[in-house]
């Protein structure tokens, strides 16, 4: 707590003064552009790792990084759940850009992966435990399909419930080191942009173009970026060239 207590002393002395102007703006209107949803990992700091200022975007942190499917409440608004009605919050607020965030070394995705093999799964009753079951449960199937120890090039198909050319691959180039769970980590970004096109109030924006959902996966060793690439069928670090090149669209649009 000290920490904490001191750190908003040194706001208040070094950052508050030139950031008022800016707050002051925000104090009765903020009209944030993205939606991020990413783990509730220590070491994952969303705002400072894209630089983004107060009244940028929404944020929802689980463990994770999850936005449970559609189908597993049904169009019943009975069941409350913080990620759903953060989505419809956001997505009703007018954001233009959804974006999961994973990132390496994930622990819940660790506790999900050691489900495949359950003599080692030391918190199988546990609410962590219930939880990736009951939502991630999809990302641990499809992942399933890959062979991590295969020497060629491994690929996964997420096109379920999807159009055509809404078809994403996932290719591991097994030259990089990615260990099984951050391959599992990858995955299951990418299957909860399924997830998260699952709500009909999102296809809706979808369809009219009005609205986009990214994939990000941070690694924190190296404290790199990457965001997936629909051509490439992977995530590509972002840095100067890729921007340029791969992800000049993104830069464009906007
Ligand atoms: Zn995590």
């Amino acid at each position: 707590m000290e920490k904490l207590l001191l750190g908003v002393m040194k706001f208040r002395n070094l950052v508050q003064p030139s950031m008022l102007p800016s707050l002051k703006k925000l104090a009765n209107k903020a009209q944030p552009r993205m939606l991020m949803i990413t783990c509730m990992d220590s070491r994952l700091c969303p705002t400072s790792f894209t630089q983004a200022d107060p009244g940028d975007m929404f944020i929802v942190r689980n463990p994770g990084n999850m936005m449970p499917h559609s189908q597993l409440f049904g169009e019943s608004h009975q069941s409350a759940l913080s990620e759903r009605a953060a989505l419809e919050l956001a997505v009703s607020s007018g954001v233009e850009h959804v974006a999961v965030c994973g990132h390496s070394n994930c622990k819940a995705m660790a506790f999900l992966h050691q489900s495949l093999t359950p003599e080692e799964n030391t918190a199988q009753n546990s609410w962590v435990s219930s939880w990736l079951k009951r939502y991630a449960q999809a990302s641990l199937t499809k992942f399933e399909q890959l062979d991590v120890h295969a020497s060629e090039v491994n690929k996964i198909t997420f096109s379920s419930n999807l159009r055509e050319h809404e078809k994403m691959e996932l290719v591991f180039d097994n030259q990089k080191n990615l260990s099984a769970v951050d391959k599992l980590s990858q995955v299951h970004v990418l299957e909860q942009i399924q997830n998260i096109k699952s709500y009909g109030f999102v296809r809706d924006l979808l369809d009219k173009k009005a609205l986009q959902v990214h994939g990000l996966w941070f690694d924190i060793g190296d404290g790199e970026m990457s965001l997936y690439s629909k051509n490439d069928k992977k995530f590509i670090v972002i840095n100067e060239q890729t921007l340029e090149t791969t992800f000049s669209h993104l830069i464009t649009a906007d």
